[in-house]
């Protein structure tokens, strides 16, 4: 980015929501500009959470969350064939187990049919341990909504945002929002450490950090309280203990502790939520541990413990108003708020970029269809999945598809370069494990680690000592200038 650039529209965050605007915004003839804190985008919410398609039962009618979610969950079947996404429609299942839980699932399908939620139906006992063997016996019924996924919401960001900058959005990573400009009440700008970015809209999708973005232009009309979700994930040998999305029946806070599959045929438990008050406190801790633990084997009695491979937590980024924030600043003209996006924030994401799209409209911007754009990502080569003919034609067009790199997941040196060269490719060994998987099996990159290490810096051009594991600072090898404490043998 030079000192000083211009865009109509500065989006300031990279998570899901941010990349669905940008790729929503490329429709039209709009000089669009994403920028993202952190050297990769997707790096915040969107990277730990249950990945769901919701079905769209749980939010009160009249709510945006209820809205959007069933909007976001349906256009979910086209994106994933223009966008090349993992989706798998597995449905959900919502799991009583006392005559108290029967009640809240009749109000929940009541709910899911005042918001239109296709499909949704009452389940026995018997219908449901046929879908479910391995669950509780004690189970008494469940709601069952066909129309609830899984898929991958890191994938879909990224996606999102490859497709945007393919149709011209210019995404500029490591470039925090320091300021907003405005003069005589109206956005002019954002300022960041790279330069100062002119523009007349600013779409505010920081995720936890929105109302301190929405300070900056000296909007206090909302507040978000980080609260955090843990998790466990386990091994693909018990990948086949749950088929859907299970969840108990839930409380007034949370959806409870679930029990689901992952589209990569681990499955997972969690998430328990505890309000917290550092927004970067992404740690876990033994009393997680414990309970989530003891709430999903109230499901699933012999979840086996042994095979839990990584714990890890998520940050939602819940507003004092209970529902999202999706509007034109009441403060400054031109900053609208795409703010509290919590759950079901990951499938109502294109459905709110279309709401950000029509608050632009309203506000007078001229929203001409541009007509290069190109609404389909290219196919990208997953080498494990190819025929064996398919497999050997690879190799001879790039012989770097014939060195597997990360053994547990069997991924190429062509698949790593691919991402790391693809239009938001991956500037990281984290943005290269979310995008390929290379590091994601039993041995969590103890053997790829370093080889892929290796291939960003050659590929960066950088040197090893540069390349980061996630943020701006985690380095991973420090380089040892001449004269450095000289280590001696011991003889
Ligand atoms: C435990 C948990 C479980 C969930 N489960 C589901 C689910 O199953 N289904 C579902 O639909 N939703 C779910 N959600 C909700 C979903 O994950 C979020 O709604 C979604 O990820 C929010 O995306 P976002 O883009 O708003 O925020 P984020 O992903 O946090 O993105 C915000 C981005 O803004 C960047 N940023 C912040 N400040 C600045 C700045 N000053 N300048 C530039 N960039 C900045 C951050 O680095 C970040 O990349 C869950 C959430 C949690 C925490």
């Amino acid at each position: 980015m030079q000192n000083e650039t211009k865009a109509d529209v500065v989006i300031i965050g990279g998570g899901i929501v941010g990349t669905a605007i940008a790729r929503e915004l490329s429709k039209y003839q709009l000089d669009v500009i994403l920028i993202e804190k952190q050297p990769d985008i997707a790096a915040g919410t969107t990277k730990a959470n249950s990945a769901i398609l919701h079905a769209g039962f749980d939010a009160h009618p009249d709510t945006l969350k209820a809205k959007l979610n069933v909007r976001g969950n349906a256009m979910y079947h086209e994106l994933e064939k223009e966008l090349h996404l993992d989706v798998k429609w597995t449905g959900s299942l919502v799991v009583a187990k006392t005559d108290e839980d029967m009640v809240t699932l009749k109000e929940l399908l009541e709910r899911g049919q005042q918001n239109k939620v296709p499909g949704l139906a009452l389940l026995t006992k018997d219908e449901v341990l046929l879908k479910e063997p391995n669950l509780s016996k004690d189970v008494k019924g469940a709601l069952w909504a066909p129309s609830a996924g899984i898929f991958l919401p890191f994938g879909a960001a990224v996606a999102f945002a490859d497709n945007a900058i393919s149709n011209g959005v210019r995404l500029f990573t490591e470039c925090p929002a320091e300021k907003i400009v405005a003069e005589a009440g109206k956005v002019v700008g954002v300022q960041t450490p790279k330069g100062f970015i002119g523009c007349n809209y600013v779409i505010n999708a920081a995720g936890v950090y929105a109302d301190d973005i929405s300070r900056l232009a000296g909007d206090d009309s909302f507040s978000i309280t980080p609260r955090k979700g843990e998790y466990i994930l386990f091994d693909r040998k018990v990948g086949n203990l749950v088929n859907t999305v299970v969840f108990p029946a839930p409380s007034k806070f949370s959806k409870g502790i679930l029990v689901c599959p992952t589209v990569h045929g681990n499955i997972f438990i969690g998430p328990n939520a505890q309000e917290i008050a550092n927004k970067e406190d992404i740690s876990t801790s033994p009393t997680g541990m414990s309970e989530i633990i003891d709430r999903a084997q109230e499901l699933l009695p012999n979840l086996p413990l042994r095979e839990a491979i990584t714990q890890f937590s998520g940050v939602r980024a819940a507003a004092d108003c209970g529902d999202f924030v999706i509007r034109n600043s009441e403060f400054v003209a031109g900053l609208i708020h795409a703010a509290g996006i919590q759950s079901p924030g990951l499938t109502a994401a294109p459905a709110i970029a279309e709401v950000v799209a029509e608050i632009l409209k309203l506000n007078g911007v001229e929203l001409k269809p541009k007509p290069s754009f190109n609404s389909h990502n290219p196919k990208p080569i997953v080498f494990k999945e190819l025929s064996l003919a398919e497999k050997q034609a690879a190799i001879e067009e790039n012989p770097l598809y014939g060195r597997v790199i990360c053994r547990c997941e069997t991924i190429t040196e062509g698949e790593i370069v691919a991402a790391i060269q693809q239009p938001c490719g991956a500037k990281t060994v984290d943005g290269v494990k979310r995008r390929t998987r290379a590091g994601m099996g039993r041995c969590q990159g103890g053997f790829c680690g370093p080889r892929v290490t290796a291939i960003l810096a050659r590929e960066l051009n950088i040197s090893v000592s540069q390349v980061r594991k996630e943020s701006a600072e985690s380095y991973l090898f420090y380089e040892k200038m001449p004269g450095d404490c000289e280590v001696t043998g011991h003889e």
